[in-house]
């Protein structure tokens, strides 16, 4: 059986930090990924632009973006922190742009440039990959684990470090193997939990208006008249219901508010302007169209597509001469824009997740050094862990910081 310094279980960018800095110490590195390639998630991430960090550079305040448990984080992004992410990308040739809310994405838009960097820094730091190789079971002696069992074989270490990323959108290789095994090994599980879900709604209009993002917009959720949250920012109409970074970061509200009652989501298109302005406005446009049809007169307000969904919504003929729409009728066409009122039928579940919230608890993890307080040699990094964050490059942030501090101490530790 061929022995290592380190093995590292699943190649997500969590598994590629931790394998590559491992090496980069000294050890030698076995990483076992059970797709064709790794970094099969990163393709997707951003909409394929991977927003691969954020603007927050002090740790502190990036902490608080995992809530009250984000303080145990604060070895992990201090140890590697955006700074350091962001001169490790533009070093191996990747340079990067800050966008609205200090999204960070490579400057050629690309998540695949992402994968390939990553991919040459496991080979330049001397990484042993072994790609279509599935981890089957962990074999323990004397309370430390002592090997892998794979569908390519069996190899051993001194260390390992399990990332195995967490439940969501199986299809990239996420079945919460590692929660499986953690379990099994004595850790603590907090319960995984679908999190930064698209919503259902009941409108089946939403499906006319799938092919551009609204921008700029404010979203609302409503209980029985009373606002629970709201955010501004970006969001875009699915198949069957919303998405986009605003809805996502409402998600687990909405989902809380559903199992109280019925939930309504009401956005505003236009909410720079008020709504006595905004009538002013739809009153220019329908003079400046004064005697054509009422369904020409919205194209200087609105995305083509949204235009005859607008023109069905607002009982509007849509024949009807500009100057002849009444009061009445123009108070329903501001309505739409300023409060188009969504009926919420369900959240989305892990198929759909952006990330798993819950994994293996804090409690039996030593945050300095990523290594679990169960099993002396082992290490964990990345999504599988009990934190999670909002849209923003945050949860990225996490697996470059704890995949780096699982790597570097997982070898340090092989050494004895
Ligand atoms: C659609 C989408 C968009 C996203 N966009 C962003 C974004 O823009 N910014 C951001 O910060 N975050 C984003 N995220 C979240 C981010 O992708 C994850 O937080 C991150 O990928 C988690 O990394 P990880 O290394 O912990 O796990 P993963 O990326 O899930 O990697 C785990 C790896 O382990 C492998 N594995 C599992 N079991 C085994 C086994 N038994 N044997 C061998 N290998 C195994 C898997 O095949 C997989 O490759 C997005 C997620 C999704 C789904």
């Amino acid at each position: 059986m061929k022995h290592f310094d380190v093995i590292v279980v699943g190649g997500g960018p969590a598994g590629m930090f931790a394998a590559g800095f491992a090496a980069l110490q000294g050890a030698r590195v076995l990483l076992l990924e059970k797709n064709r390639r790794c970094g099969a998630k990163l393709l997707i991430t951003g909409k394929g632009r991977c927003n691969l960090t954020c603007g927050e550079t002090d740790p502190r305040k990036l902490s608080e973006q995992f809530g009250a448990a984000g303080k145990s984080l604060l070895t992990a992004l201090y140890a590697f922190g955006v700074e350091d992410t962001i001169a490790f990308f533009e070093r191996h040739g990747l340079p990067t742009r800050v966008e609205r809310g200090g999204r960070v994405f490579p400057a050629g838009g690309d998540a695949a440039a992402v994968q390939k960097v990553l991919e040459q820094f496991l080979a330049d730091s001397g990484v042993e990959l072994r790609s279509g190789c599935r981890v089957l079971s962990l074999t323990h002696h004397d309370g430390q684990l002592q090997s892998l069992v794979t569908s390519q074989g069996e190899f051993s270490a001194t260390t390992f470090v399990i990332a195995t990323g967490g439940l969501s959108y199986p299809e990239t290789g996420c079945t919460g193997d590692g929660y499986a095994w953690a379990a099994a090994s004595g850790h603590q599980l907090v319960k995984p939990q679908p999190a930064l879900v698209p919503v259902f709604l009941a409108e089946d209009w939403t499906a006319e208006m799938v092919h551009f993002n609204l921008k700029n917009v404010r979203l609302e959720v409503r209980q029985q008249g009373r606002k629970l949250d709201e955010r501004f920012g970006e969001a875009f109409f699915t198949r069957n219901g919303i998405g986009g970074p605003i809805v996502l970061d409402m998600s687990a509200a909405i989902g809380a508010a559903l199992e109280q009652g019925p939930v309504t989501l009401v956005l505003d298109l236009k909410p720079a302007v008020d709504r006595e302005l905004f009538d002013k406005r739809l009153q220019r446009e329908l003079a400046a169209h004064n005697n054509r049809a009422f369904a020409n007169a919205l194209g200087g307000l609105l995305p083509k597509d949204m235009i005859p969904v607008f023109i069905r919504l607002s009982g509007i003929d849509p024949a009807k001469k500009c100057h002849s729409v009444s009061r009445q009728e123009r108070g329903q066409l501001l309505k739409l824009f300023k409060e188009l009122a969504m009926t919420v039928t369900g959240i989305g579940d892990f198929k759909k997740a952006i990330v798993t919230a819950g994994g293996v608890a804090l409690g039996d993890i030593d945050m300095r050094t990523m290594r679990s307080k169960k099993v002396a040699n082992l290490f964990f990094a990345g999504e599988m862990i009990d934190l999670d964050a909002p849209t923003g490059g945050y949860n990225l942030q996490l697996c470059w910081s704890t995949g780096y501090l699982a790597g570097t101490s997982a070898a340090q530790a092989s050494f004895g």
